[in-house]
């Protein structure tokens, strides 16, 4: 048995009501990295999320590559989507409690990586509690310093493509993996996790209800989805 906290990335999507439905009958609560472009586009579905108890997280307006745009481009597009955060709490009527970021594709942003996480520790961003995960690799890149979320389990279903020669048996393969070349075991006995997976349509017309039958299959395997907490580093640390 292993425990993880669930991350879904770049929602929000017409799907996106569904997997939320699915998640809560299963008494999940998932952290939802969303994209300021899909939640203009979808702005019904992310505030129906917001509805039924997801947290919604930045993720960038327009998912760049961090470390291709100047600093003051990342920090336009961490603060635009903070807007669009903004709006969305306020019209569902619910306090944000928490300020999450994930970087899109992991890119910290390269050379202004530092400035950015000063940034972020400035303006109260809060961490996930990762004190619980155990994982050497974790640690020796520093993953346990920053303030935004990284993960610990990828379940790499987005690279599932027409003609990509991925496949649903591969991604079943990778969560049984014992010695994957990124991550941490997935169902190692003990371990905690951050587990990623996405909120994606092109995944859905291929694999139709990837997002629910994959969560099932690792809750079979002994995963237990556990409520996300958090840690506000202190002003006196910036
Ligand atoms: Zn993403």
């Amino acid at each position: 048995m292993s425990k993880a906290y669930l991350t879904i990335d770049d929602s929000s999507t017409i799907i996106t009501p569904r997997i939320i439905d699915f998640l809560s009958e299963k008494g999940i609560t998932p952290i939802l990295f969303a994209v300021g472009q899909q939640i203009e586009a979808h702005w019904d579905q992310a505030l129906y999320a917001l509805k039924k108890g997801a947290i919604l997280a930045n993720h960038s307006y327009s998912h760049p590559h961090f470390s291709e745009l100047t600093l003051s481009e990342c920090l336009s597009e961490i603060e635009k989507q903070e807007d669009i955060l903004t709006r969305l709490y306020q019209a569902a009527g619910i306090e944000r409690r928490y300020k999450l970021i994930r970087f899109p594709y992991g890119d910290k942003g390269g050379d202004n990586k530092e400035e950015i996480q000063r940034y972020l520790k400035k303006h109260q961003f809060d961490r996930i509690d990762d004190s619980v995960i155990r994982f050497d690799w974790y640690k020796e890149n520093g993953l346990d310093k920053d303030i935004d979320v990284y993960w610990t389990f990828d379940f790499t279903e987005y690279m599932i493509r027409e003609n990509s020669g991925y496949t649903y048996e591969d991604v079943i393969q990778r969560i049984h993996d014992k010695n994957p070349s990124t991550g941490g075991v997935l169902l190692e006995e003990g371990a905690h996790h951050i587990v990623l997976i996405h909120d994606h349509m092109e995944t859905e017309k291929i694999v139709p209800n990837y997002f629910e039958k994959l969560i099932s299959y690792v809750m079979a395997s002994g995963v237990e989805f556990i409520e996300p907490r958090f840690i506000t580093p202190t002003r006196d640390s910036i």
